[in-house]
């Protein structure tokens, strides 16, 4: 069963004087274990398909099913929970909680998801290890190193056990040595784990990691390669 089938997706901004067309008529598929580049000039999408992809908003028109669930079908609740159950994330300036450590912010999915702290504990622990910060549990967000702060934002993402992880530009707020160990890391999860990985990026090189890439133009598929 696909991770991820899109139909026709559209999505329109209708909070402005004038109705956005951000996505106009979006059609894929991600099967499980899929790692693909989502590539585009600004503006033309590429946010606004991670968020519908990963359960952050609703389409305006279209069909969207998240592991064969149509979303369409979930009330708010559900959708919620799938995301949280289902779905990590990866963001460019990492979005870690300034107030807890690395094993405290690595842990909080679990902790969310009403796993005893104990045993989010231990994933975390286990998972910080596996992307080498293990040295760095006890450490805050503001004590580490960009590349640092990036592979624990890459554990939290994943120590749920999700289906999917959705990146948006993981590598852009890196130097291009961070860069490149943060896109081997993911590119390692996702063929150790087979966690199916969708990322938006303008870097040439983390598009060349990819199994495939989809580009957008305008809100419209440009091609799949
Ligand atoms: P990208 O990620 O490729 O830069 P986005 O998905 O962020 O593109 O944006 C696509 C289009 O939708 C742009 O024209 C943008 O200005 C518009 N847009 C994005 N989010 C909103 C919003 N919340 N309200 C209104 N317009 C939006």
């Amino acid at each position: 069963m696909p991770i991820i089938v899109a139909d026709a997706l559209e999505k329109t901004y209708a909070e402005g004087a004038a109705p956005v067309p951000a996505l106009r008529g979006v059609s894929l598929s991600l099967e499980k274990g899929d790692f693909v580049a989502l590539t585009g000039p600004s503006g033309c999408g590429k946010s606004t398909l991670l968020h519908l992809c990963g359960a952050m908003d609703r389409p305006s028109k279209g069909r969207l099913t998240i592991e064969g669930q149509d979303i369409a079908a979930l009330d708010d609740d559900a959708l919620t929970r799938l995301r949280r159950d289902r779905i990590g994330f990866v963001f460019q300036f990492f979005n870690l909680l300034p107030t807890l450590t690395i094993a405290d912010n690595i842990a909080l999915p679990c902790l969310l998801a009403g796993m005893p702290a104990r045993q989010a504990e231990a994933k975390a622990q286990a998972l910080a290890t596996r992307v080498g910060i293990g040295h760095r549990l006890g450490h805050y967000p503001q004590q580490v190193s960009g590349g640092e702060a990036q592979r624990a934002a890459i554990a939290r993402a994943l120590v749920h056990s999700p289906a999917l992880l959705i990146a948006d530009e993981p590598t852009g707020n890196l130097d291009s040595a961070n860069g490149a160990t943060v896109l081997a890391l993911l590119a390692e999860l996702n063929r150790d784990l087979g966690v199916t990985m969708l990322l938006a990026t303008h870097a040439v090189d983390v598009a060349a990691a990819a199994h495939r890439t989809i580009r957008l133009r305008d809100g419209r598929l440009e091609e799949a390669a």
